[in-house]
């Protein structure tokens, strides 16, 4: 890698959550940190406060275990990919810009949010979700059960856009039964993250 340093001999390193891709804070490394990062596996910057190479986490326990480095296109700017040990944040949180670190599912966290907004903000008539919610948890249910029989049955034949279509239905109806029961799929993940531990 030929690295661009900049006049003081530092180039700037955006730490970013290897899982949840959220950006965790930036920091400065010189050559030495940028060695001592591969070497250790514990990301490592040169702190100019401190005037001196500082380990994140040093004090707090709170580390930084390097997952990958990537050298953006011009070579000036490192990505850091990392598994944080507890918050970033030397104040607390979990990114450097206060927020948290929670999971992103893009546009399933759009659809979960939109879900949230018919059925807290829209009449029954206009809208299929508020109505469904409105028929109660256990017609929910048993929608869900409906639509996981019609994946089954499409499972068996070989037409792949009814496979698909009946799967997005029941994502669509089970995101919509979760909620109904007051979680989100994150919470499913973090079941399916713990197992993965054991
Ligand atoms: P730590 O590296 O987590 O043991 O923290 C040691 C010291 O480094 C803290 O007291 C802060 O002065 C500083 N520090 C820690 N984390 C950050 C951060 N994300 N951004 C800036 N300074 C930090
Ligand atoms: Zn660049
Ligand atoms: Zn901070
Ligand atoms: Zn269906």
């Amino acid at each position: 890698m030929n690295l661009k340093f900049n006049s003081e001999g530092l180039i700037p390193a955006v730490i970013q959550d290897a899982i949840t891709k959220n950006v965790l804070m930036l920091g400065y490394m010189n050559e030495e940190a940028f060695k001592e990062t591969q070497e250790t596996k514990k990301v490592t910057f040169y702190s100019r406060s401190k005037q001196r190479l500082w380990t994140k986490g040093e004090e707090s326990g709170n580390f930084l275990n390097l997952v990958d480095i990537k050298v953006d296109c011009d070579n000036d700017t490192l990505l850091i990919q990392a598994h944080p040990v507890g918050p970033t944040c030397h104040k607390g949180s979990d990114t450097c810009w206060g927020e948290e670190n929670s999971s992103n599912f893009g546009f399933i966290s759009k659809l979960e949010q939109t879900i949230l907004e018919r059925r807290t903000n829209s009449k029954p008539e206009d809208s299929y979700v508020a109505s469904l919610f409105a028929k109660g948890i256990n017609k929910l249910a048993q929608k869900v059960g409906e639509e996981a029989v019609e994946v089954v049955i499409e499972a068996k034949d070989d037409n792949d856009e009814l496979f698909l279509n009946e799967s997005a239905d029941l994502l669509f109806h089970y995101l919509m039964l979760l909620q109904a029961k007051g979680f989100k799929l994150e919470d499913i993940e973090m079941i399916l993250k713990n197992r993965e531990k054991k």
